[in-house]
């Protein structure tokens, strides 16, 4: 019997058979020219955006599509399954970003900036992460000081997500004292703001297309209302309470990328002939292929239990940390072998099995790294 995710209904299969038509034909052919420019075109956000493909989970009073979390992973899943390039900057405006703005935006802001952002006409981004503080993000050292009605922000960030191109950046700052009480979320517009820099486009060893970037703020002024939350020192606990859906998108684009991995290893071994037979007929590379299947398999069923339990708005941070180290280490593990089992041309760009082998490395390090995940889990033994 063919394994089906609780989650999936009809009207979701409907969706995702026109989308991923749409993912092939439409976008796909522009990924290697993205990957080239160490960007995605604002064209694709906006297809995605028609596409309905941007904030599914998003109530349509403020431009979403009104469904649940099980639509954002069913976009994330085709994403990763056709045109990896464009998955992790969608993921973080889309999945994570717009969130924090519904779930601590005020209404006027909601319906300023969340249509905008499923039209894709809006990227977000959001900047935790500084040149000297990534894991401990308690000792976070941007700071943003009331002055005036506003906020004067300064501080650097760097690895930010869609920094190249963000409209509306989330930056964690310093509102008050030392520690996680004294951090805030504050959103900047980045348009016409003087005293915001983008600096360089990061290089890295894997995802070419997404843009990575350092950011700096230097007398950077953002409205008082910018504030998420509506109260200073809320930031922390604002982090905590979104992180868990964050760490699950990564859980849910880790078991796609597995599933992809076993699938293209199989057709590949099956076409690939040495000593005279279809390597896939040598017992190690089955072996290798069903332990694969396996784990993709088991990595599914809990990462769908998961989805079920945020949908119902119970997913806890140990859960979710349990998701994001243990499928992410199980993806590079996969993305290793199958890579293996491809031989030389394995290694070779052409390939799609050498890209899906880079790209999994950064999975076990954001999100926060896997041994934070297993700092977490641990407190709760
Ligand atoms: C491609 C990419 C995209 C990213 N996108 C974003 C983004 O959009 N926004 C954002 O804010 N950040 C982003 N990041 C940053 C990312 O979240 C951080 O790199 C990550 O949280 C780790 O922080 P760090 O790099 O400072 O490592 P460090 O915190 O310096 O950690 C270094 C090592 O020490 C280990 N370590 C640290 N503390 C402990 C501990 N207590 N116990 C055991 N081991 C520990 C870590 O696990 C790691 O192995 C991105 C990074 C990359 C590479």
């Amino acid at each position: 019997m063919e394994y089906r995710s609780s989650w999936m209904t009809e009207e979701l299969d409907v969706f995702r058979s026109q989308f991923r038509k749409y993912l092939a034909k439409d976008l796909a052919p522009h990924a290697e020219k993205w990957r080239q420019q160490k960007m995605v075109d604002r064209s694709a956000w906006r297809g995605l955006g028609e596409m309905g493909a941007l904030l599914t989970s998003v109530p349509e009073a403020y431009g979403g599509l009104g469904a649940t979390f099980a639509y954002d992973a069913a976009v994330f899943e085709d994403i990763e399954s056709v045109v990896p390039e464009v998955l992790s900057g969608v993921t973080v405006s889309s999945g994570i970003v717009a969130h924090y703005i519904l779930n601590y935006g005020s209404e006027e802001q909601k319906r300023r900036w969340l249509p905008g952002m499923a039209r894709g006409e809006l990227i977000g981004a959001i900047a935790m992460t500084e040149p000297g503080t990534g894991s401990d993000l308690q000792s976070v050292r941007t700071t943003a000081r009331r002055q005036g009605d506003g906020y004067l922000i300064n501080g650097q960030k760097t690895f930010i997500t869609n920094g190249q191109t963000a409209d509306l950046i989330v930056v964690v700052a310093r509102t008050g004292g030392p520690g996680a009480k004294g951090l805030s979320l504050i959103v900047v517009e980045t348009a016409a703001n003087e005293g915001f820099r983008r600096g360089r486009n990061l290089d890295k060893i894997g995802l070419h297309a997404s843009d990575t970037s350092e950011l700096f703020f230097e007398d950077v002024v953002a409205p008082a209302e910018n504030l998420l939350g509506g109260e200073e020192g809320k930031g922390f606990v604002q982090l905590m309470q979104q992180l868990p859906q964050e760490r699950l998108i990564i859980a849910v684009c880790a078991v796609a990328s597995m599933e992809r991995a076993v699938k293209l290893t199989v057709d590949y071994t099956k076409e690939r002939k040495a000593f005279g037979q279809p390597i896939i007929e040598f017992q190690n590379t089955a072996f290798k292929l069903a332990e694969r299947k396996t784990e993709a398999m088991i990595a599914r069923v809990f990462v769908d239990w998961c989805i079920g339990r945020l949908v119902a708005g119970d997913l806890d941070a140990v859960t979710a940390s349990m998701a994001k180290w243990w499928c992410t280490q199980k993806q590079v593990e996969t993305a290793d072998e199958c890579l293996q089992l491809h031989g030389g041309y394995g290694y070779m760009q052409e390939y799609p099995i050498s890209r899906m082998f880079v790209d999994a490395r950064i999975q076990k390090i954001y999100g926060g790294t896997n041994e934070v995940m297993k700092l977490l889990i641990a407190r709760s033994l």
